[in-house]
């Protein structure tokens, strides 16, 4: 007689927790995977995924503004349906989540639908059962913070904006992060008047500060209105709008206040701190290099361990822990060097170091960078601008960072992210021939550095 009901039992059928759990029942490993809400996750149902098809949408404004410049005369002043765009979005999101449940039990996994929640370190209760686990996955994610302030009720999330029955015709966004970069690009490119409010002195802390600059300079050129050092103090109902009121006395008013103001893990009311799982002050749970908590037998991966909050992150911390727990094969996911974009209006993709960490880190780097009109807005007209940006340690002439905004920026730099990871010299690069015309040659042809920077007392 097994000496418990399951050999792991995975809390969140998310991104994470789904890998997770279909490749420990691949090693043979008896799964139960938990999910209170739509099995995808973050990522698929309300993330990544429907952000995506909403960042094309609101592509199309554009090019068909473009397409005039290249011979193509439109029947008519085209028109946007929202409710269009949520349907099929919402189509496409419940193929996506029905998948994720079939990989699980195609792997010969069990599903549950419903909250799961400690009873004691080996026990779960979910739906009036108690489930006994040798191995318990904590991949619960997160969910959107919002500030504690008067009005804040009439304010939504990115969960609501998946959702909103009406086209917001003037929003103000909160927060200056990717999900604030990301939706302010979305609803102005839909065509909404949009005012991103950031209490900071620029959008995107930790991001390189060309990166930073170059992409405030890019959504105000686009329409955004950007308040800088801002952050509302009050939301009122006014008739039918919201008024946001600052502290300097104007108001903004809007149909939608979206707050992007970070994200919380998922960890409480679920019996983890009465199991004697730690948790840090902020809510995550504390995990060690394999994932494992405090309680040798749980271990954590994801959104709620905050390390980096990124879908294929928390995905490669989940096979690394089944494959070590569950498949003799031990390996730890490797946190460095991993590329992140921004789907904002334009795109931002980077991987490696920002300049000013390079700086502190190695001293003395070479910097190249460069920045254009891209070719199709040479008939086009549109002031848009590309920024490449490649951070080099000078000593060991390794290329430590790339940073790219623009068109295909993610696409780009998801290539460059393998020359980075393989520790290619800036030289190695020059060594590879320009696939012409492309924007992404620009990576393999600057011949000399922008600037050659130095911390103050390196040698
Ligand atoms: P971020 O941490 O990226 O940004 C949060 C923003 O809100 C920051 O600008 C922060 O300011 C501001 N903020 C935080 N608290 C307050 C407050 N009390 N009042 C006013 N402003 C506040 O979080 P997001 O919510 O945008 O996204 C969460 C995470 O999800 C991201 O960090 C990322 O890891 C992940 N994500 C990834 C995406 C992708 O890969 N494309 C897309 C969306 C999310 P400050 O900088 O001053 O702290």
């Amino acid at each position: 007689m097994a000496k418990f009901d399951c050999d792991l039992f995975v809390i969140g059928g998310g991104s994470g927790g789904v890998r997770a759990g279909r490749i420990a029942a691949g090693h043979g490993a008896r799964v139960i995977v938990a999910e209170e809400y739509r099995y995808g996750g973050t990522c698929v149902i309300r993330g990544c995924i429907p952000k995506k098809l909403f960042t094309y949408a609101s592509h199309y404004a554009e090019d068909f503004e473009d397409a005039a410049a290249y011979g193509w005369r439109l029947p008519a002043e085209p028109v946007f349906d929202w409710a269009t765009l949520i349907t099929n979005k919402d189509r496409e999101i419940e193929r996506l989540s029905g998948l994720y449940r079939k990989a699980l039990t195609g792997a010969g996994a069990e599903i549950l639908d419903g909250r799961a929640v400690l009873a004691d370190p080996h026990s779960i209760e979910i739906g009036g059962r108690t489930i006994t686990a040798g191995t318990v996955l904590i991949a619960t994610g997160g969910h959107p913070v919002v500030p504690e302030q008067p009005g804040a009720e009439l304010g939504i999330t990115s969960n609501e904006a998946f959702h909103l029955e009406r086209f917001p015709r003037r929003v103000l966004i909160v927060g200056g992060g990717y999900i604030a970069l990301e939706f302010a690009g979305i609803f102005n490119g839909l065509g909404a008047k949009v005012t991103l409010a950031y209490r900071g002195e620029q959008i995107l802390r930790g991001f390189d500060d060309d990166v930073r600059n170059f992409l405030a300079d890019e959504i105000v050129k686009k329409g955004v209105e950007l308040r800088l050092r801002a952050m509302p103090q009050r939301l009122e109902r006014r008739a039918e709008a919201i008024a946001a009121l600052f502290p300097d006395g104007s108001a903004v008013e809007v149909d939608a206040v979206l707050y992007a103001t970070g994200r919380k893990a998922n960890t409480s009311g679920m019996g983890l701190k009465e199991a004697g799982v730690v948790l840090a002050p902020s809510g995550v749970v504390k995990v060690d290099a394999e994932s494992r908590s405090s309680v040798p037998h749980i271990y954590a991966i994801g959104d709620c361990t905050d390390r980096i909050n990124l879908t294929p992150v928390a995905i490669r911390e989940g096979h690394a822990f089944a494959d070590s727990v569950f498949g003799k094969k031990p390996w730890r996911m490797n946190h460095e060097d991993v590329p992140a974009a921004v789907f904002s209006a334009p795109v931002v993709g980077t991987v490696g170091l920002s300049e000013a960490d390079a700086l502190a880190r190695f001293g003395q780097l070479d910097i190249y960078k460069t920045s254009f009109r891209p070719l199709r807005h040479t008939l086009t007209g549109r002031e848009e601008r590309t920024l490449m940006k490649l951070v080099v340690d000078r000593a060991s002439q390794r290329v430590v960072g790339g940073h790219m905004v623009g068109p295909n920026a993610a696409e780009i730099i998801q290539m460059l992210a393998i020359a980075v990871k393989m520790g290619a010299t800036k030289a190695e690069l020059d060594e590879t021939v320009a696939l012409h015309p492309t924007a992404a040659e620009e990576f393999v042809t600057m011949r000399s550095p922008s600037s050659r920077p130095e911390r103050a007392g390196a040698a």
